[in-house]
């Protein structure tokens, strides 16, 4: 199959994986959230980015990363000299997990138990984009990619192999640097600029 067909299939592939993904409800994550949110991007990218769950924005447009988080993300990659468009963007979790404060939906951190429920669609989301690396936002998606707990803040910034040998950056979330300590900020920036800059190497 030539590589053009077999990006073809690949992107039906991932359209039919996408409406299964969003009538699931193999845990309860699924009946409460809006829609699925699968990855959007390249099939056979040199890196496939994993993050936590589809936020509130996510869940309501249907697109991973586009809420607050996402845009620093859009940032960072512009920084380092990448597009979007370049990558897979895709989460560990597919249904937004929340709880509702008044009429405002919250972000809850998914349960282990339903990122474990959740694991055969990313694993599944992975076997047809089939990229040549990862690069993991945060503890679920590195959890769910090195099978393993992750302490983040140990474990960032350098190449480690998941259980079957493929590489894995870890860093974290964007979120993170959203709610992380004002008068730190830019240190925290720089700092996970330099970590995203060893999984998207600028170009020559
Ligand atoms: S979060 Fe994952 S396992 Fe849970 S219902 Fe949604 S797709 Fe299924």
């Amino acid at each position: 199959m030539s590589t053009r067909l077999s990006i073809a299939h690949a992107q039906k592939a991932l359209a039919d994986l996408k409406h299964a993904t969003d009538r699931c409800r193999e845990c309860p994550l699924g009946a409460r959230a809006t829609q699925a949110v699968c990855g959007e991007g390249r099939p056979r990218p040199a890196v496939m980015v994993v993050g936590e769950q589809p936020g509130d924005k996510e869940d309501r447009d249907g697109h991973p990363f586009v809420g607050p988080a996402g845009k620093l993300f859009d940032r960072a990659l512009e920084e380092l000299g990448w597009r979007r468009e370049q990558l897979y963007v895709t989460n560990a979790v597919k249904h937004f997990k929340f709880e509702l404060r008044g009429k405002r939906r919250l972000h809850k951190t998914p349960a282990q138990r339903e990122a474990a429920a959740c694991h055969h669609w990313l694993e599944d989301e992975i076997d047809l984009v089939r990229p040549h690396s990862f690069l993991a936002l945060g503890a679920t998606a590195a959890r769910a990619l090195l099978g393993r707990p992750v302490a983040v803040t140990r474990e960032r910034g350098r190449w480690q192999e998941d259980p079957t040998g493929r590489p894995v950056l870890v860093t974290l979330h964007p979120s993170a640097l959203l709610r992380g300590d004002p008068a730190q900020r830019e240190d925290a920036w720089k700092a996970w600029l330099e970590d995203l800059r060893i999984a998207l190497p600028r170009k020559a």
